[in-house]
């Protein structure tokens, strides 16, 4: 959405070749985005709604009386026609774990240098919850993981996992229980074949080999990287090598899956994909955290977002919560703006709608929980 607003024309791509040129909210429409097997941005599918794709996406005033008079003439979709064709992964736990939750408690932590990048942070997050944590840049959102396997030790308050201190457990330890996919793919992976790079993590867990072998196939197959596992890592594209840092965690079938920005680099598909594994991650009773600047992302994929800033909590809550209305000050504050549904929602005066389904679901005049 952001990329969008205030672009004239776009050219869009497919296979080296031109598919279409011309404003974005056509180009980017599903009349186009559709045979290709993509969906089109938020945005666009409301402009398209609307009846205001062929105009200029900005104006969100256009937008929301499109919309109103499409609620009014009965043509907005249920809430099952709203974002779909997600790639269908599921999660079957080879390792048993018992239900695993974390807990941050006052947690500061100190950079060499006096920066402090955690003030009395705390958090608790039961098992089986699906937390997004967001801020700008800076705000410390890395540290604050880094903290859940040890990689950093706070300077006050502790950290818990599963009710145990971490304390000074050791890092190759605690990844016996906390997955961790790093930022960068590129600080994870070292091995010669994607294969090989996924077998890596289960390798050290002393699994059964039947066992290694399940989780192998399935963290292949749930990033999709099935096909390329003969391919030497560093073939692979920006978006695969980062899927395939996330596979190498998930083949260990850790009882906590820490992500830190698993969408950065993705295209749609890409995220639609990882959106899918956090669900089927979570569904299996698994806890996952996960550090995004994806506020479309966060609020579409998990129940509850965590909003820092400099150092601090400033917002918890649903996605329904922390995107409402009331809360956009504090979240500028923090340097977010709520997805765009969220601010037709608002602007349309229906409440708190954090995502096309909740959107579509109130100007159908239906409540979503
Ligand atoms: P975020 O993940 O929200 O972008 P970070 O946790 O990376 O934030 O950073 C929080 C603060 O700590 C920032 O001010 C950043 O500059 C600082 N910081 C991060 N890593 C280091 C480091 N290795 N040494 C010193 N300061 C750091």
């Amino acid at each position: 959405v952001r990329v969008l607003a205030g672009i004239p024309r776009c050219l869009l791509l497919d296979q080296g070749r031109a598919v279409a040129e011309g404003r974005p909210g056509v180009v980017l429409g599903s009349g186009v985005l559709g045979p290709l097997g993509l969906r089109p941005p938020d945005l666009v599918a409301l402009a398209e709604l609307a009846g205001t794709a062929g105009d200029d996406l900005e104006d969100e005033d256009a937008l929301a009386a499109g919309l109103r008079e499409a609620a009014r003439a009965g043509r907005v979709p249920g809430g099952s026609a709203a974002p779909g064709g997600a790639p269908s992964v599921a999660w079957e736990p080879v390792r048993s774990h018992p239900p695993t939750g974390v807990e941050v408690r006052g947690v500061v932590h100190r950079y060499a240098g006096g920066v402090e990048a955690l003030r009395g942070v705390r958090l608790e997050v039961p098992p089986g919850q699906r937390l997004a944590i967001v801020g700008q840049n800076g705000s410390g959102k890395t540290t604050l993981v880094k903290h859940l396997n040890g990689l950093l030790r706070p300077d006050a308050g502790e950290v818990r996992v599963g009710g145990e201190p971490v304390g000074d457990r050791p890092v190759h330890v605690l990844a016996r229980t906390v997955g961790f996919s790093f930022q960068d793919p590129d600080d994870q992976l070292f091995e010669r074949t994607v294969e090989r790079e996924v077998r890596f993590g289960p390798g050290n867990l002393r699994l059964e080999p039947a066992a290694t072998e399940r989780l192998v196939e399935a963290a292949l197959r749930s990033t999709g990287l099935a096909e390329h596992r003969d391919v030497h890592p560093h073939d692979l594209g920006p978006s695969d090598r980062k899927l395939l840092a996330l596979a190498g965690v998930l083949a260990m079938d850790p009882a906590v899956l820490v992500l830190d920005e698993p969408t950065t680099g993705q295209d749609g598909p890409g995220v639609e994909r990882i959106g899918a594994i956090v669900e089927a991650y979570a569904a299996a009773g698994r806890t996952v955290i996960a550090v995004t600047h994806d506020m479309g992302f966060a609020a579409e994929r998990f129940d509850r977002i965590v909003v820092m800033r400099e150092g601090e909590v400033v917002l918890d809550g649903s996605p329904v919560e922390v995107f409402a209305p009331e809360r956009e000050a504090t979240l500028a504050s923090a340097g977010l703006a709520p997805p765009v549904a969220a601010r037709i929602g608002a602007r349309l005066g229906l409440g708190s709608t954090p995502t096309l389904r909740h959107l579509f679901d109130a100007l159908r005049g239906r409540r979503t929980t």
